[in-house]
């Protein structure tokens, strides 16, 4: 694009030249037109700036040096937040402009666009929110270019004010002069206001009393001080909040939520409390300051600091900070130290992002409503990350993280990927870029479904993308599955079903950069395999094209099916049937006594008879069987418990039990009947759960490890690609990635994207791109 430059000489004898720089990437929103306008006024420089759908136009003109500055300043001195994915320059013959204007959007069809993610609380605005002097004292809305609101509030592209949902509210005067001024730091912050033009927070208890601003937030203070539950609106949808250190509120919040074991995430008023209850690694302190602020699942320090109920079940807590003003009022001048903050739904049920939708739905779990008039035009949930030695694992990706685009290795077609059943995600491909949506949740019901529609419509709408192609998992009756295939149907566009273990590690490849080909493993729970059958724990050799299977974990029978994903003690019973035959089912076994002896003995008959025993080979239900046989988890309360339950009880140690690995046909068998057994002989000799559960883990590790090896040995690759859920597990991960390394293996972990089946509809497009690009 860049073609001889035109020159021209200046009044004063010097030359002058104009050139065009397009800037693509996550640009809008971020405060790249105000850095723009600064950089061109220090330099001297003449011009212009303007958004457009793919990113941010600019002309700037005057002497040859100083626009060689200004190329180089765009890229090293861009906003921290901004990501810029390439310039192409023009050079223009000058025009004798002599100012810099910033000129309003102009909507352009077909461009790639990247929108900046929701921002935590920065800290020149929190020093503002907290100064008795400034304008905005106390004012839970206060933003600036480089902190607040904006995938949840932005309708369509261009992002500027009008497209979000800050429309209905007119800047006032002080503002505008802010918003207008190149020297502020809101200079065109679309979401800038002040308590005088900008959103109203509002307390309204179920009795129909309610109050606003100032006297909102000493009331919700006050109710959750006296141990009530609050329905709180923040940035991505409602919280239902309570104090986390208040038992009886909290077992309160969980029987009316009708969540009963699964951890509840906690807010905590700053990082000095979130020490003195969790051990934090540095890189932990680091996530929870960023300005993506997550979740960070941290081991608890003993003895609990808070409620025992706030997180039973697990070692960890799952602790976040004030990210938006209005969380760090909640414990102004308060003794509040942690909040239980869980997202403002019914167990099943999407997310509340609307005042009256709140109101209807949350009414019988919150005694009221801490909510403000600035629409939620998507919900996202908050994000949930846990560190390890490998980095830091996406367990849960959606505020601060959503919709950040991947950047592919090479320029794909517009796809559309809609995911698997449980914790889904959507993604679309446009340009170099695939744009992973935030967290949905489980697709089970209609509710989810209509959501996840919506979801995608606003996403569609932002990205301003039309798929060419859908891409959904081979199981037939996921609601994802048979949505897309309706809409390809509808729509006339083809659909490409993506086995779901390859889909995990094209997604780990492109979480990567890379294409392959590697040796995967995909250890889960449970995905449709290619035969019909359920696959979870996979050794492929794989690339975006297609993979093959290399071998996998022996097959034992799912006594129940589904009851028995829900019930771990189940396979505990189905791994001694096939290690032992149906004699060792005679007897309940001892740290299973729970389990009443006809029910046992149902089971037994079950598994010798192989009714409703379909067979599995899955990472997620050996560590469920282990977990039961251990009396840790009989009954799972929520997906993974038993293998969190496991991790956490386990400790570390390099001594194994054995393990076999055959290899028939050609295909690898991994065999763990002989850990079984040992664990078995374990319990009976007394050794302790803990150092059974860790030599289980460092068993399981070996396996995977000379799996790994063997299929790099029978391909030629070296390098290996980890996915699927079982590797949010961090004693597993690190421990099998240092034996990979140690075997002089190349690894690949995940790094942006989760491991789980949050990652999987970013697998199926590279994967269904891949494919349409082979035809
Ligand atoms: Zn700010
Ligand atoms: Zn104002
Ligand atoms: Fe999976």
């Amino acid at each position: 694009m860049t073609r001889a430059s035109t020159e021209m000489t200046g009044a004063v004898g010097e030359t002058v030249v104009r050139r065009r720089f397009v800037v693509r990437g996550i640009v809008q929103g971020v405060g790249f037109r105000p850095f723009v306008h600064r950089v061109a006024s220090r330099l001297g420089l003449a011009g212009s700036a303007y958004n457009f759908t793919g990113g941010v136009e600019i002309e700037v003109e005057g002497p040859p040096s100083a626009v060689l500055a200004f190329g180089a300043a765009l890229v090293n001195e861009r906003p921290a937040i901004a990501v810029v994915d390439d310039v192409v320059t023009e050079d223009l013959a000058p025009t004798g402009q002599t100012d810099f204007v910033i000129v309003p959007s102009r909507e352009q069809p077909g461009g790639q666009v990247f929108i900046s993610t929701d921002l935590a609380l920065c800290g020149d605005c929190r020093r503002e929110l907290l100064d008795p002097a400034d304008r905005r004292y106390h004012y839970p809305f206060i933003n600036c270019t480089n902190c607040g609101p904006r995938y949840t509030i932005t309708a369509r592209v261009p992002y500027d004010r009008p497209n979000t949902s800050m429309k209905p509210f007119l800047m006032c005067q002080r503002c505008a002069g802010e918003y207008q001024d190149i020297a502020d730091r809101r200079y065109h912050a679309q979401p800038v206001a002040c308590p005088h033009c900008g959103p109203v927070v509002e307390f309204a208890a179920a009795a129909g009393m309610t109050c606003r601003g100032g006297d909102a937030l000493e009331m919700a203070r006050t109710w959750l001080g006296n141990g009530r539950i609050l329905a709180i609106k923040g940035l991505g949808g409602f919280h239902l909040a309570c104090d986390a250190g208040n038992e009886e509120a909290v077992q309160a919040l969980r029987r009316r939520k009708g969540r009963e074991q699964k951890p509840l995430a906690v807010m905590v008023r700053d990082l000095g409390c979130a020490e003195q209850m969790a051990q934090l690694t540095p890189s932990d302190r680091h996530l929870l300051q960023s300005p993506q602020m997550p979740i960070v699942l941290a081991p608890k320090r003993l003895p609990e600091r808070l409620a025992s109920s706030v997180a039973p079940a697990s070692s960890d807590y799952g602790v976040m900070l004030p990210y938006t003003p209005l969380h760090e009022m909640l414990f102004l001048d308060s003794p509040l130290r942690a909040l239980v903050m869980t997202s403002g739904n019914l167990s099943d049920e999407p997310l509340c992002t609307d005042n009256q939708e709140a109101l209807q739905r949350l009414s019988a779990v919150a005694d009221a409503f801490l909510w403000h008039d600035r629409d939620i035009l998507v919900g996202c949930d908050d994000s949930v990350v846990r560190t390890t030695r490998c980095g830091p694992i996406m367990i849960r990706r959606a505020r601060g993280y959503a919709p950040c685009p991947t950047r592919l290795a090479h320029s794909v077609r517009p796809v559309l990927a809609v995911g698997g059943h449980l914790k889904d995600t959507v993604c679309f491909t446009a340009g170099t870029g695939a744009v992973l949506s935030q967290h949905l949740g489980d697709l089970e019901n209609m509710a989810t479904l209509c959501h996840f529609e919506r979801l995608i419509e606003h996403l569609q709408a932002v990205l301003q993308v039309e798929p060419q192609a859908l891409a959904c998992d081979l199981h037939p009756d996921y609601l994802s599955t048979r949505w897309a295939t309706e809409t390809a149907e509808r729509l006339g566009l083809p659909l490409i079903g993506v086995q779901h273990h390859h889909a995990h590690i094209a997604a780990c490849l492109a979480d990567n950069g890379v294409s392959g080909p590697v040796v995967g493993l995909a250890c889960d729970g449970t995905g449709y395999g290619e035969d019909g059958a359920i696959w979870g724990c996979e050794v492929l050799e794989a690339d975006l094209n297609g993979f093959r299977r290399l071998g996998h974990l022996r097959e034992v029978p799912l006594p129940g099916g589904e009851a028995a994903v829900r019930e771990p003690w189940r396979m505990a019973a189905a791994y001694l049937h096939e290690a032992y035959g149906p004699e060792a089912l005679d007897t309940v076994p001892a740290r299973l006594t729970q389990i009443g002896a006809s029910q046992w003995g149902l089971l037994r008959q079950m598994l010798q008879r192989r009714l409703n025993c379909p067979l599995a080979a899955s990472a997620g239900r050996l560590f469920d069987a282990v977990s039961a046989l251990l009396g840790l988890c009989l009954q799972a309360g929520f997906e993974g418990q038993a293998a969190i339950t496991c991790e956490a009880a386990a400790e570390p140690t390099h001594s194994h039990y054995p393990y076999a690995i055959h290899s028939e046909d050609g295909n690898l068998l991994l065999d763990p009947l002989p850990t079984v057994r040992a664990v078995v002989d374990d319990l009976a000799r007394g050794v302790t759960v803990p150092q059974i559960a860790g030599c289980f883990h460092e068993t399981f590790a070996l396996m995977l490890a000379e799996a790994a090896q063997a299929g790099c040995d029978a391909t030629g690759h070296d390098t290996v690609a980890l996915s699927g859920g079982t590797f949010q597990n961090r004693l597993l991960l690190e421990r099998l990635h240092e034996l990979l390394i140690a075997r002089g293996l190349h690894v690949l972990c995940h790094q942006a994207v989760p491991p789980n089946d949050g990652g999987l509809a970013l697998g199926q497009a590279v994967v269904a791109d891949a494919q349409l690009r082979a035809d």
